[in-house]
This record gives structure tokens, C-alpha cells and sequence, in this order.
């Protein structure tokens, strides 16, 4: 049997590359609030990502809650049951009351056309999630914002990276927020970012994710702390020199993939991105209702072979607690998102997967499908 294979591992550079930043950061004293390479990874991750004002952050979720909070907003937001649960709690943290829309099936991304539908005068508005990074539908959103005088603040938490025919997709919307979380294709430990079009803007968001100082004396604003430290952006410096070839290796797994599962009878892989360039950040199958056994039972006769790939995104956010009781978080409301929910396995993908282990994967798959090509 193969050692345990995980759904994904953190990339982390050869160890002694890093030990220079760490000296630097002990000779100079200075560990967090700002400094050196704080500086230097926003600038270069601005000119990477090729977007104009990047605001670090010490992760995805306090960026998502200080976004809403740069912009005002409050009563009801609408947005995707479909999606790691700091989306939504990203309002509840704001006391704005979540409306939960449907996802288009091919993309599992929200419904432009359902996003419609549900808005109301207390719509302020849209959170969408690039969901593996597969870009949304931006214009149609954009076109229904504008309709509405909605503001639209993406989680690109997935999507580091990807472009589409216009340049980077997170020059769309108002704001969009990124994740460097351990898990994620770019990682600094910990770690998120908030991209924003004008300078001003930036410099409230920098204000907010510092106690609302303005300077040493003025605070303006019950902001809170949400800044990165000198070690993580260090580190996030690091890893940007092989953020590429992390993409690059990637691409050839997720290839890998398409080719091997092809035309098993009861599965299907989610289309390939539409983004002009992707990042392949994860690999969801969608385990049909046709299939010879469902996907909790493949989850199970995986793990049984000690591979741990994840039911992203099961349950669905509306199915928690905190969200079940709303009229929007209503099974018929959210059919195909629930549909998506029961079938999706993601699998394991990560630059050092071998093909080998990437071949036992897709046997145990076929095995258990109960088909040979
Ligand atoms: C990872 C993730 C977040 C949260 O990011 P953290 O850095 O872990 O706080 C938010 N939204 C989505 C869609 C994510 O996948």
C-alpha cells in the first residue's frame, strides 16, 4: 500500500532559501507592523497578479469582513451556499442577513439569472465566489449591479492568478478578497489580501485592518487588527519565485486527470475552467446518480486505501445552523447546488504527486465505478 495521500500539501521551498529573510528580520527587529517585506510582497504581488492596490492581511476571513466594512455595507447581501462557510459568516461577523441564490450547474458559480430574483430594497450587495477558481459570470453580474446599485465584492479566495480574457479577474467588482491560507495554490502560512481599484480606497482598508489609525494619534474607525506579519510575507516572497512552476505542475495533474477518467459511465470531472489562464487550484468529480455507488461510499473506499480526497463544498453553507432557518437556505430554492453538494469529491492535487499515486488514485476509481475502459 501506498503512504497516506492527502488532498492537498502545502508547497514549501527548500528551507535554507528562507533562513536569509529570517536573518534579515532578526537583524533588523522588526517583525510586523509594515515593514520591509510587508512592502515588498504587496508591491510584487501587485505587479504578478497584475492588479493596481493589493492590502495584505493575516487571512482570507478578516479580509472578507473588512471588505464589507470598507464599503458600507449592511441589510442584505446575496450569495452562494456553495463555498467554504468564511463566506457567509463574512456577513453574520457584519450583521448582514445572507440571501442564498442557486449555481449554475456547468460552473457551480452563482446564477446571474437567479441573482435577479432575489433582490429586494434592503439589497445592498452580491457575493459571489470564483468556486475552484473558475471565474464567475463577471459582466452579467456587473450588468445587474449596475441595474440595481448593488456593489459586488468577490471572495477570489480559489482564484489566485487566474485571468481571463481581460486581464486578472480580480480587477472585477467593487473589491475582491484573496486567501493565502496553507491550503490554498499561494500560500504565506496564513495569510489574505483585499485587491482595490483606487488608491483611497486602499488606504481605508490599510486604516481598518490597523485599529482604524489614521496616524500615531487619530483613530477614525473601530477597525481591527488584521495585518500580516514580517514572517509570513517573507515567507509569501519566497514562494512566490515558484508559484509558477507550482501552477505549471498542477496543470499537468489536472491534464493527467481528464485523460484517465474520461468516459467512465457515472462520473464526470467539472469542466475545465474558462478562465484564459487557470490555476488549477482543485479537482472536483461529480459523482452521478447513475453511478454503481455513491460518492459518500467512493469517499469511504478511498480513504479505505488511505486517500483523503474532500467533499468541497458538503454540506452546503444554507444547511448550517446559523443559515437553515432562512427562506432562501429552502431545498427548492437551491437545487442545483444541493444536487452538486451530494456528488462532489475533490481529489488529491498538489505539485508533488506522483503519477504513480496519481494512477492508484484513478484505479480505485474505476474499480469502484465498477467499469474498465
Ligand atoms: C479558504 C477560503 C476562505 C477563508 O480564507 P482563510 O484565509 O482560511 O481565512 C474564504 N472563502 C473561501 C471560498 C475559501 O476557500
Amino acid at each position: 500500500m501506498m503512504s497516506r495521500i492527502l488532498v492537498t500539501k502545502p508547497f514549501l521551498p527548500p528551507l535554507d532559501e528562507f533562513m536569509p529573510y529570517l536573518q534579515e528580520i532578526w537583524n533588523s527587529g522588526v517583525i510586523t507592523n509594515g515593514g520591509k517585506f510587508h512592502q515588498e510582497l504587496e508591491d510584487e504581488l501587485a505587479r504578478y497578479l497584475g492588479v493596481s492596490n493589493i492590502s495584505l492581511f493575516s487571512n482570507g476571513t478578516i479580509a472578507l469582513i473588512t471588505a464589507l466594512q470598507a464599503l458600507g455595507i449592511r441589510g442584505e447581501v446575496i450569495t452562494t451556499p456553495y463555498s467554504f462557510v468564511a463566506t457567509a459568516h463574512s456577513l453574520l461577523w457584519n450583521n448582514i442577513k445572507p440571501v442564498f441564490v442557486d449555481v449554475d450547474p456547468k460552473t457551480l458559480n452563482l446564477d446571474p439569472q437567479k441573482i435577479e430574483d432575489a433582490i429586494t430594497s434592503n439589497t445592498t450587495a452580491i457575493l459571489p465566489v470564483h468556486c475552484y477558481g473558475n471565474p464567475c459570470d463577471v459582466e452579467n453580474i456587473e450588468l445587474i449591479a449596475k441595474k440595481h446599485n448593488l456593489k459586488v465584492i468577490y471572495d477570489a479566495a480559489h482564484a489566485f492568478g487566474v485571468q481571463c480574457h481581460c486581464g486578472s479577474i480580480l480587477n472585477h467588482g467593487d473589491l475582491s478578497i484573496l486567501s493565502f491560507h496553507a491550503t490554498k495554490v499561494f500560500n504565506t502560512f496564513e495569510g489574505g489580501a483585499i485587491i482595490s481599484k483606487d488608491l483611497e480606497m486602499k488606504q481605508k482598508i490599510d486604516q481598518l485592518k490597523n485599529f482604524g489609525f489614521v496616524d500615531e494619534l487619530t483613530v477614525t474607525t473601530a477597525g481591527i487588527n488584521g495585518k500580516m506579519s514580517e514572517i509570513n510575507a517573507a515567507f509569501g516572497l519566497l514562494q512566490l519565485k515558484y508559484v509558477d512552476k507550482v501552477i505549471q505542475q498542477r496543470k499537468l495533474i489536472d491534464a493527467a486527470y481528464r485523460k484517465k477518467l474520461s468516459g467512465i459511465s457515472g462520473m464526470r470531472c467539472l469542466d475545465a475552467s474558462e478562465a484564459s489562464v487557470a490555476n488549477y487550484s482543485y479537482f472536483p468529480i461529480l459523482v452521478e446518480q447513475n453511478a454503481e455507488i455513491d460518492r459518500d461510499s467512493l469517499y469511504q473506499k478511498l480513504k479505505d486505501k488511505e486517500i483523503y480526497s474532500r467533499r468541497y463544498f458538503y454540506p452546503l453553507i444554507s444547511k448550517f445552523p446559523m443559515y437553515s432557518g432562512l427562506p432562501s437556505a429552502r431545498d427548492e430554492n437551491l437545487k442545483h447546488a444541493i444536487q452538486a453538494a451530494a456528488q462532489v469529491l475533490c481529489l488529491p492535487i498538489y505539485p508533488e504527486l506522483t503519477i504513480d499515486q496519481q494512477d492508484f488514485i484513478c484505479n480505485v476509481i474505476l474499480e469502484e465505478l465498477g467499469n474498465t475502459k
